[in-house]
């Protein structure tokens, strides 16, 4: 698959956003990259990402997206502490309700004033921690809705949806950006890049994934 037309990259600096930007690198004839700060704990996520995608030579964009923390508490955006373990009758309280549908709605009408058509976003199924709008269904159906709202041809593609992480590593590596992603990316929920803290479930779910697949990899 090669695509000869720009895409833009939904990209905060994490390993899948970061891995999804070097896919795209790949299959697109150019690439930019769309940045949200909402209030996020950790102002070194958007520091980061800023210094990935310039390192990589890729135009970043920074999009003001704070009124999302105005709409409601969640642990990403206030001092409250984050569920370790996702509480069994509802979402993990690091659920951001409507984020990705505001997201690629930001996105596509950032992507129409620059004359793209292809939307690419890291979210994923596979490893999913149980967030609704990480589903498939859900991106088809926003990637149609936002079709019919601005009467364009999107398309959101999803690289990541049906890879785990230990997949997502394999991705990386097989993107040639195994090092950047390991050394550079920030995943943890305390904001400290690489390896991170080693305990919040983001640092789990990475360090786990980073284990299985260097032991494939043998
Ligand atoms: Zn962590």
């Amino acid at each position: 698959m090669y695509i000869n037309e720009p895409a833009l990259v939904l990209f905060s600096g994490g390993q899948d956003s970061t891995t999804c930007l070097f896919w795209a690198k790949k299959y697109f004839s150019s690439v930019r990259t769309l940045c949200f700060t909402y209030g996020q704990r950790h102002s070194k996520e958007t520091e980061i990402a800023a210094s990935i995608a310039h390192e990589a030579n890729i135009p970043f964009q920074l999009l003001d997206a704070s009124i999302i923390s105005q709409l409601s508490v969640n642990s990403l955006t206030s001092n409250i502490k984050m569920d370790e373990e996702k509480p069994e009758d509802s979402y993990p309280n690091t659920f951001v309700p409507g984020r990705n549908l505001l997201f690629l709605t930001f996105a596509a009408v950032i992507a129409r004033s620059h004359g793209i058509r292809h939307i690419v976003t890291g979210v994923s199924e596979a490893d999913y921690s149980g967030y609704p709008d990480c589903r498939d269904t859900f991106i088809l159906s926003a990637n149609t809705s936002i079709n019919l709202a601005m009467d364009e041809h999107f398309q959101i593609h999803t690289p990541l949806m049906w890879r785990n992480k230990t997949e997502v590593w394999k991705l990386a590596d097989e993107l040639g950006v195994f090092d950047i992603i390991k050394n550079k990316t920030l995943t943890c929920y305390n904001g400290i890049p690489a390896e991170g803290c080693g305990h919040c479930p983001a640092c789990k779910l990475r360090k786990q994934g980073l284990e299985n697949y260097l032991i494939t990899k043998k």
